[in-house]
């Protein structure tokens, strides 16, 4: 119990981990080696209501808030993070639908990204750098009423198995910075689009690519915000996912805990219970206080967003904290499995999927800079 979730929270995390316990955990594994997301799951989801609950009703979502995706988030990531990348970049790329799109070409995409019948990826990292997004490059020109798209993205989540992206590019001045950049909705089965799939340390059930534009060609109607406002208005619902990948990672870290605790308790050494030497006990109880202080924090963001308050901060000090905590975490829970632990299995692999998450959505020295903005001031933190 904690004061963010109400009982209709606790009974849906209770509902979503029930499914997530019966079909999603048992081929956690096996999609880390065949390095396909099910679709079949995919739509079960969506069936259950599970994607992106918190869209409002006039789009086709429930209206049930932030902290409604945020339990779902954390109980599909326990059993697989790998399929909670299909709650992430629905969450993330609904809301830039919902709040930035024609009506007319974003209610059937809406429609079935609820349904779980589309994945959505997001489109903003290039070869030149990451980090750096104001900088981005590809080329996004407006000619008559299409947009005519040449460049590349790197990196980018689902690049082989979406069905689009949410595509970041320029159709300002190269120099221009976050002024010039505009956000467009591409279905990847556009001609002149081209993708591939990299080999992947973790998160391999949903994978990194490329995506290859080449005079693509979309209709105006297609842009998401203002032409040359993308990065100003879309980037904020990043502070969403922010939080969300928090609780995703730390859901990861608390049941690879939990396990933990139960196995050093029944493992001896000494003729004693491992959990009897303060070494390990002790230094599992400083990654559970952390991990449970980390937890609540991410709750705090999305109830802040949920009030409509400032948390640009919060949910960078989410996505910084979270990452490096559950990765320390799991690393550790895996040293107290011993020689067991290094076997691929649940918790090698755990901590490989849960790596990504310390660069991809921007790393923590970012997140720190975006910290440092927030407290004290644009002009006093440059780039
Ligand atoms: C698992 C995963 C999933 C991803 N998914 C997506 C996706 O779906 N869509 C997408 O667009 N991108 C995605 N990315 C890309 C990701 O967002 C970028 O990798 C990230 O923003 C960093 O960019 P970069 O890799 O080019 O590193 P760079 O920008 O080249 O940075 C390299 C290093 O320098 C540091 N650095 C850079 N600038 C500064 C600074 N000012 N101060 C201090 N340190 C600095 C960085 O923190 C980093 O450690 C994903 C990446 C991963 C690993």
């Amino acid at each position: 119990m904690n004061p963010y979730l109400d009982d209709d929270l606790v009974a849906l995390a209770d509902q979503v981990r029930r499914f997530a316990t019966d079909r999603v955990a048992p081929g956690f594994i096996e999609r880390d080696r065949t390095r396909v997301l099910d679709r079949g799951l995919m739509r079960a989801m969506g069936e259950l209501g599970f994607i992106a609950p918190e869209l409002p009703e006039s789009v086709g979502g429930q209206g049930l808030g932030s902290l409604a995706a945020g339990v779902i988030h954390e109980e599909i990531a326990r059993a697989d993070l790998s399929l909670s990348y299909i709650n992430l970049l629905a969450s993330l790329n609904g809301q830039i639908l919902a709040e930035h799109g024609d009506p007319g070409l974003t209610g059937p995409w809406l429609e079935r990204l609820i349904q779980g019948d589309a994945l959505l990826a997001i489109g903003l990292t290039e070869p030149r750098g990451g980090s750096d997004a104001a900088n981005l490059q590809l080329r996004i020109e407006r000619v008559g009423d299409q947009y005519v798209i040449n460049g590349e993205k790197t990196s980018i989540s689902a690049a082989d198995q979406a069905d689009a992206v949410v595509l970041f590019g320029r159709t300002g001045a190269p120099d221009a910075g976050a002024r010039g950049v505009t956000a467009v909705l591409v279905p990847t089965d556009v001609p002149g689009l081209t993708r591939n799939r990299f080999d992947c340390h973790g998160q391999r059930a949903i994978g990194r690519g490329s995506l290859f534009f080449e005079n693509v060609r979309v209709p105006v109607s297609h842009r998401l915000g203002d032409e040359g406002k993308g990065f100003v208005q879309v980037m904020q619902g990043f502070d969403f996912s922010r939080a969300l990948i928090g609780l995703q990672v730390l859901a990861v870290a608390r049941v690879a805990l939990d396990e933990t605790w139960a196995y050093v308790a029944q493992r001896q050494a000494f003729g004693k219970p491992l959990s009897a030497f303060q070494g390990v006990s002790h230094t599992l109880a400083d990654f559970d206080t952390q991990v449970e202080a980390a937890r609540l924090l991410c709750l705090q963001t999305l109830w802040l967003k949920d009030r409509g308050a400032a948390h640009s901060a919060e949910a960078a000090m989410c996505k910084w904290w979270g990452p490096k905590l559950a990765y320390d975490t799991i690393h550790q829970c895996l040293l107290m499995h011993g020689h067991g632990g290094y076997d691929h299995g649940l918790m090698e692999q755990r901590l490989r999927d849960v790596l990504g998450f310390q660069i991809g959505d921007g790393t923590a020295q970012i997140m720190k800079t975006v910290i440092a903005r927030t407290r004290a001031g644009r002009a006093a933190v440059p780039a």
